[in-house]
């Protein structure tokens, strides 16, 4: 605990100790939450860690050594996927996070099934969000937008017309181990476009195509990795900020 008593006025002292934290119910010496200034019209929140802005891809890196990462920047504030320049991944690992990101599958519809705007966010490089233009376009479900890929399906199909922007607001817990266990599955909850799509759902493990998870590496702290499925997915505003008391999985 770490009470400042210089802000006792502003609380009681006379009344019931919540167990969970040691405090009065409305004590006056429990630290005050910092004060963070809010973006407005779209732009990061004052304490964000900014990792697509629209001017360069810095903090980025490729994943694979034989691959560039080399992704276009467009004039309209966002990057495109270069189809066979490979996955790319920030240079930055982080734990828990809020992270704030926006994409947009192609206007020209092409393929079908997981063969039309394919991306994806992978949270710590390995647990991937599914981005896909699910738009009157149904696949198997979970590996729809939204979904966990290749293990819990979207609460709801929420994107939007090929073209049109969609907002993902993602809170990711990473995985805690402890003397080579995991004493904490991952668990994530997502907005996609205003609407939940995965509600504190824990992870059973890494993302693999058509396999059960693998065994998951003893860490809890990774890089934003972004798909190369070979589509033109554009991708613009991209930060994150700590989520929680885990300032050091940041
Ligand atoms: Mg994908």
């Amino acid at each position: 605990m770490n009470r400042s008593h210089e802000n006792e006025h502003l609380g009681f002292s006379d009344t019931p100790v919540l167990p969970d934290s040691g405090y009065t119910v409305h004590d006056g010496t429990r630290p005050q939450p910092k004060v963070v200034t809010p973006g407005s019209d779209g732009s990061p929140p004052a304490d964000a860690t900014v990792l697509f802005d629209g001017t360069s891809l810095e903090s980025w890196e490729p994943v694979r050594e034989n691959e560039t990462g080399r992704w276009k920047i467009l004039e309209d504030g966002s990057m495109e996927v270069v189809p066979s320049e490979g996955d790319i991944q920030t240079r930055k690992s982080f734990g828990d996070i809020q992270l704030h990101l926006e994409f947009r599958c192609p206007v020209k519809i092409k393929g079908n099934g997981q063969g039309r705007g394919n991306s994806g966010v992978f949270l710590m490089g390995r647990y991937e969000i599914q981005v896909l233009d699910n738009f009157q376009n149904p696949t198997y479900s979970d590996g729809t937008v939204g979904a966990i890929y290749g293990q819990t399906p979207p609460l709801a199909n929420a994107v939007r017309q090929p073209g049109e922007w969609n907002l993902y607001e993602i809170f990711w817990e990473a995985p805690v181990f402890e003397n080579g266990e995991r004493i904490k599955a991952a668990k994530v909850t997502a907005i996609l476009n205003g609407i939940v799509v995965q509600h504190a759902t824990e992870l059973q493990g890494p993302t693999i195509n058509k396999a059960l998870p693998p065994e998951e590496p003893q860490e809890s702290t990774g890089p934003l990795r972004l798909q190369d499925h070979g589509d033109l997915v554009r991708f613009r505003n991209i930060w994150v900020r700590r989520l929680g008391q885990r300032d050091e999985l940041f």
